[in-house]
């Protein structure tokens, strides 16, 4: 059983994101970049399964600038066997990056992708879904629990209403919801080990994968702060402050 992970390097959670003066897009240069947050989950998640000995194998992969090296060297210090690395300067959109990984799913034939539901930098939340409907697998998104079996997976997606449990047969794509679990810190030795294991690099120019971009990017801005709530005592208050305050009726 192999699972391979898509991990997107972007802006630490931590940092509040600076638009460029020119409104082009985010300023990332000098500035702190992590694993995206659902990535640690899916990475976590093949993990624990390798943990209990349903799966052999966990690939992890990148497409982004050299830099992305990075966050591969964590998910392999997380506990993923070998990483890959496809190296462009361009930015991809979800199209492009699902075409590339389509690419490398051929390529590696895996049984499973455990993906982000989205990347927390441009929250696209498609990625997952386009490679689905290219392949033609079975998908499950907003993944809170997963059950692994030889032939299928069973998991609980959080809906609007609820809980939705599908089974789902493999080979299945499956992107994960923050409550799937807890990613665990990649410790020193198992940092030292990462440095050892294989990360295979190739150019996205070289691979022939169509990434022409069918979206543009006309302008960034700030949302406008949101102001604060009032909890009013009584329907009377209510109706005075839309009159008098807000002036809206
Ligand atoms: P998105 O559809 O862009 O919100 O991203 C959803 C998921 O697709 C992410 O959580 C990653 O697992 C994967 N992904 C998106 N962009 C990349 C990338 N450049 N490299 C690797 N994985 C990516």
């Amino acid at each position: 059983m192999k699972i391979l992970v898509p991990v997107k390097r972007v802006v630490d959670s931590n940092i509040k994101p600076l638009i460029k003066t020119d409104h082009s897009g985010v300023e990332i240069s000098g500035i702190k970049m992590s694993m995206n947050p659902f990535d640690e989950n899916a990475i976590e998640e093949a993990v624990q399964l390798k943990e209990q000995g349903k799966v052999d194998e966990i690939v992890a992969i990148s497409i982004g600038e050299p830099k992305s090296q990075d966050t591969l060297r964590t998910a392999l210090a997380m506990g993923a066997d070998k990483a890959i690395l496809v190296s462009t300067e361009h930015t991809l959109e979800s199209l492009a990056v699902a075409k590339v990984l389509e690419y490398f799913v051929i390529k590696e034939k895996p049984n499973l992708v455990l993906m982000g539901k989205q990347a927390s930098d441009d929250d696209m939340n498609a990625t997952g879904q386009i490679l689905a409907a290219r392949l033609g697998w079975p998908q499950g998104t907003f993944v809170s629990k997963l059950e692994l079996y030889s032939n299928y997976v069973e998991i609980i997606r959080e809906i609007d209403d609820g809980q939705e449990t599908l089974k789902l047969p493999l080979p299945a794509i499956v992107t994960t919801d923050l409550r799937l679990n807890e990613p665990r810190y990649a410790s020193l030795p198992n940092i030292m080990k990462a440095r050892k294991k294989p990360v295979e690099t190739f150019v996205l120019a070289e691979l022939g994968v169509d990434i022409t971009p069918r979206l543009y990017i006309q302008r960034l801005d700030e949302s406008s702060p949101i102001r604060e709530g009032v909890i009013v005592n009584s329907v009377e208050e209510l109706i005075d402050k839309l009159q008098n305050e807000a002036k809206v009726i």
